[in-house]
């Protein structure tokens, strides 16, 4: 199966995503983990973007294309996977197409603005393995620490209010034309947020047919 997850910045695409790939056994693929585990190497490609990450901004197309189907070409992605976080843009998905890649289900996860500003103060992440938690709704099993690799959990940067609104801008003029997109493809799904995050992966599993 191949699957795209779609939604606002905070609308819970990681930790469904998460979810998901244990159920159905295939690999997730965030290029938001990819490019922050690339800034905190310091490679080229983290250097580029850090500055686009930090304003809130999107990493140039042809950064994250160049990414994506790198990532795509491993042996891992043979079997289908779920993105989140990618495509953003028409011109990702445009690319995508071009080399061949359809999908069989683009799941948009539906949440107000409103409900994203409360939830982003509350989100913790892991810097070690890009694990991703919540104070109050998934909460590690102890305080500030990740329960997959150890690692001392931190809030992300872009995760301060002023950059989450610029970040729902973005959303909205960059990457909600894809539901259109996709739509007109046969292969979109909407998903209200519910209030628990079993309840959301439930509704997900239920478009997807499992
Ligand atoms: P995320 O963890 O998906 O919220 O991504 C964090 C940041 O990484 C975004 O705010 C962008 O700056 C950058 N980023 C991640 N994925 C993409 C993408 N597909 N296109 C452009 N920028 C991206």
């Amino acid at each position: 199966m191949k699957l795209i997850l779609l939604g606002a910045p905070g609308a819970g695409k990681g930790t469904q995503a998460d979810i998901l790939c244990e159920k159905l056994d295939i690999p997730t693929i965030s290029t938001g983990n990819i490019l922050r585990a690339a800034v905190k190497n310091g490679t080229p490609t983290g250097l580029k973007a850090k500055a686009f990450m930090d304003a809130g901004q999107l990493v140039p197309d042809e950064v994250i294309i160049g990414i994506i189907t790198e990532r795509l070409a491993e042996p891992d992605c043979a079997g289908g996977y779920i993105l989140d976080g990618v495509p953003r843009t028409i011109a990702q998905a445009e690319a995508l197409e071009k080399a061949g890649v359809v999908f069989d289900s683009v799941v948009s996860i539906e949440i107000s603005d409103e409900t994203i500003m409360e939830r982003m103060s509350g989100r913790r992440v892991c810097p070690d393995c890009g694990a991703s938690y919540h104070v109050v709704a998934v909460p590690p099993k102890a305080e500030g620490v990740c329960d997959k690799c150890g690692g001392n959990l931190i809030q992300r940067k872009d995760d301060a209010p002023e950059t989450v609104k610029s970040r729902l801008e973005v959303y909205h003029k960059e990457t909600e034309p894809l539901k259109a997109f996709y739509a007109q493809r046969g292969v979109l799904k909407t998903v209200e947020n519910q209030s628990t995050v079993e309840a959301t992966s439930q509704a997900i599993l239920s478009v997807l047919g499992r």
